[in-house]
């Protein structure tokens, strides 16, 4: 399977990586839409958020708890971020492996474009 997040984890392909444990890993988003830009993926392939399943719930929770531990480190954890999820092709999904961009240090509006 040709996945260049695939390849990020096995360290085929280059990244900067932030964080990563047994279950996720996280690194800069190579053409960043915020000053803090990263993106948490899951160390197992899951195209989108519709092929999850209940097995992958440790791999789900742990993005979720990885963004907390980036705020954190990137001390931001009392200002504001934002974990987005884009899901299949009118939603701008392009990589088609599950990540999390986690976005900080810009301002943000709501509803999203
Ligand atoms: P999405 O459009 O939601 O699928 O987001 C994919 C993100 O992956 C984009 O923000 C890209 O800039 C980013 N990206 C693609 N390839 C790489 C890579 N090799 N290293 C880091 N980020 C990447």
């Amino acid at each position: 399977m040709d996945c260049i997040f695939c390849k990020i984890i096995k360290r085929e392909a280059n990244a900067e990586i932030v964080f990563e444990n047994e279950f996720v890993t996280a690194f800069k988003d190579i053409k960043p839409d915020a000053p803090i830009h990263f993106l948490i993926i899951p160390n197992i392939h899951i195209a989108t958020l519709n092929d999850t399943k209940p097995e992958h719930s440790k791999f789900l929770s742990e993005i979720l708890l990885t963004a907390k531990i980036l705020a954190e480190q990137n001390h931001v954890l009392e200002d504001s971020y934002r974990l987005v999820f884009n899901t299949n092709k009118l939603a701008c999904q392009s990589v088609f492996h599950i990540h999390g961009h986690f976005l900080a240090n810009r301002s943000f509006k709501w509803p999203p474009g």
